[in-house]
């Protein structure tokens, strides 16, 4: 398929991308418009009175793909948030939740706002009119239909959200489920917030566990070292920044966030520069690097890794000829138009796929959803049976030790980490991680093994078709 001559929206381009995919395949014609359509768009309009005035709020609930049921997506709350983007955004649901395998179909909800305009109290009422619009219709349900954070809108609104569920659906036991992204007071599950950011760190580090496909990018060695470009440092840049760079040893040498940029090739520390937006509300004035005005330059700047964790459509055909990265890693939904992908793809750059990268929120979603059904949290039954085994083992081996002369015996570190059972956090880090290495693995064995799958995008879609095929097919329509 040729580049489009003009910049295709973003449903478009999703659409494009897919329909690269889909035309590899032998599927049935009819089949193929059938998972690549959107099913249904709720729009709904609603008053809320504030400030001795209604407002009128314009909000959306698409569900692209019942294939399995309840569907899964996050609610945007952004000036920007439309029809056609929230049916795109729900479209690569689908795919993501299939190519991790977590068991839903395909949602997105957005409310057309901008947060800072409003007061905490009003946001609330806000939130919670726009949950009851939902809910009225199943269009939030746990076993029909679960919301998540995403742009604009994080655990706070996730626990207005699930308390307006409650209050109109008294006698479900399964209430908490209805929502992901909760506090853990609420019903959350521990490292959800973390989890997209998480799982960014997760598909690199897989990776570069492969060094023939970290070569198909001109690049080599491990992650230590690597100069990253972040575009945004939202709840998904801040989290993949601080882990990637604190954790794998990478540089942060540009970060690029809406009112200017920083750059500092020896790195940037993370926490310092998150810490000075949250004192002075923007990147200016940060000692830790230098300051650029044109924040949109600094993904022009030299880098081996370009992850852009911001907005759709940040990559594009009007910037595309400058940007110097030969791996770029979509945190984001969406951040690579597909006319910039056909050009970057022209020119041998290695993209790894949102619906890939940024699959670890939905995935630690459905580990809460699994929580929330069984009402109880991981690990609390079996964690002090699995440290006494443990102690058992070591204590043996300890002694075994010492009878044979080795006065030492184990190390008291070695013991205490040993012995240690895994909580919450730890499962669900395990979880994430096992999740990230698989649908990597699936992708990389048809990229590598198909003369006719050039790229991890289309590797990506193709298991992500096939399985949602599968699903279609056994159900019979
Ligand atoms: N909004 C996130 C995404 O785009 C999370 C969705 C979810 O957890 O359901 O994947």
């Amino acid at each position: 398929m040729n580049a489009p001559l003009r910049e295709p929206s973003f449903r478009e381009s999703v659409d494009l991308m897919f329909n690269r995919a889909i035309a590899l395949t032998n599927i049935p014609e009819g089949l193929k418009e059938k998972i690549r359509v959107c099913n249904s768009t709720y729009t709904v309009r609603f008053g809320v009175r504030l400030r001795n005035h209604i407002y009128t709020f314009t909000g959306y609930r698409s569900v692209h793909s019942e294939h399995m049921e309840p569907v899964k997506g996050g609610i945007r709350f952004a000036m920007s948030v439309n029809q056609n983007e929230v049916e795109a955004l729900a479209a690569l649901m689908t795919f993501k939740c299939a190519l991790v395998e977590v068991p839903f179909g395909g949602s997105k909800g957005g409310l057309c706002i901008n947060p800072r305009d409003w007061e905490e109290h009003e946001l609330e009422l806000i939130t919670r009119r726009f949950a009851y619009e939902l809910a009225k219709r199943d269009m939030i349900n746990p076993a029909q239909n679960v919301p998540a954070p995403d742009m604009g809108t994080g655990e706070r609104e996730m626990a207005w959200i699930v308390d307006q569920y409650r209050r109109m659906n008294t006698t479900d036991i399964n209430a908490a489920a209805c929502v992901t992204g909760k506090p853990l007071n609420a019903g959350g599950i521990a490292g959800r917030v973390e989890a997209t950011g998480r799982g960014v760190q997760y598909a690199l580090q897989e990776m570069f566990r492969h060094p023939e496909d970290v070569t198909k990018a001109g690049l080599s060695g491990g992650l230590e070292g690597k100069r990253i470009v972040m575009q945004g440092l939202g709840n998904v840049g801040y989290h993949a920044a601080k882990f990637l760079s604190e954790e794998d040893g990478a540089l942060i040498t540009g970060v690029a966030e809406f009112d200017g940029g920083i750059v500092n090739p020896d790195g940037i520390s993370i926490e310092d520069l998150k810490q000075h937006i949250v004192e002075t509300g923007s990147v200016k004035g940060f000692a830790g690097g230098t300051y650029v005005e044109n924040s949109a330059s600094v993904l022009e700047e030299e880098c081996d890794i370009l992850i852009p964790a911001a907005m759709e459509g940040s990559i594009n055909m009007g910037n595309v000829d400058r940007i110097r990265a030969p791996l770029i890693v979509e945190a984001a939904n969406g951040p690579v138009t597909a006319g910039a992908d056909e050009a970057l793809r022209g020119r041998g750059v290695v993209i790894m796929p949102d619906l890939y990268v940024n699959a670890g929120g939905v995935t630690v979603s459905y580990f809460e959803w699994v929580k929330n059904l069984s009402h109880i949290r991981f690990g609390r039954m079996q964690r002090r049976q699995e440290e006494a085994q443990n102690a058992m083992l070591v204590t043996e081996i300890d002694g075994l030790l010492k009878k044979a002369g080795m006065s030492e015996g184990l190390s008291e570190k070695f013991k205490q980490d040993y012995v240690r059972g895994a909580g919450e956090l730890e499962l669900v880090r395990s979880g994430l991680d096992d999740t990230m290495r698989t649908a990597y693995q699936s992708m990389r064995e048809i990229w590598n093994s198909r003369e006719d799958v050039p790229d991890l995008r289309v590797a990506a879609y193709l298991v992500s078709i096939d399985r949602i095929a599968a699903g279609y097919k056994s159900k019979g329509l």
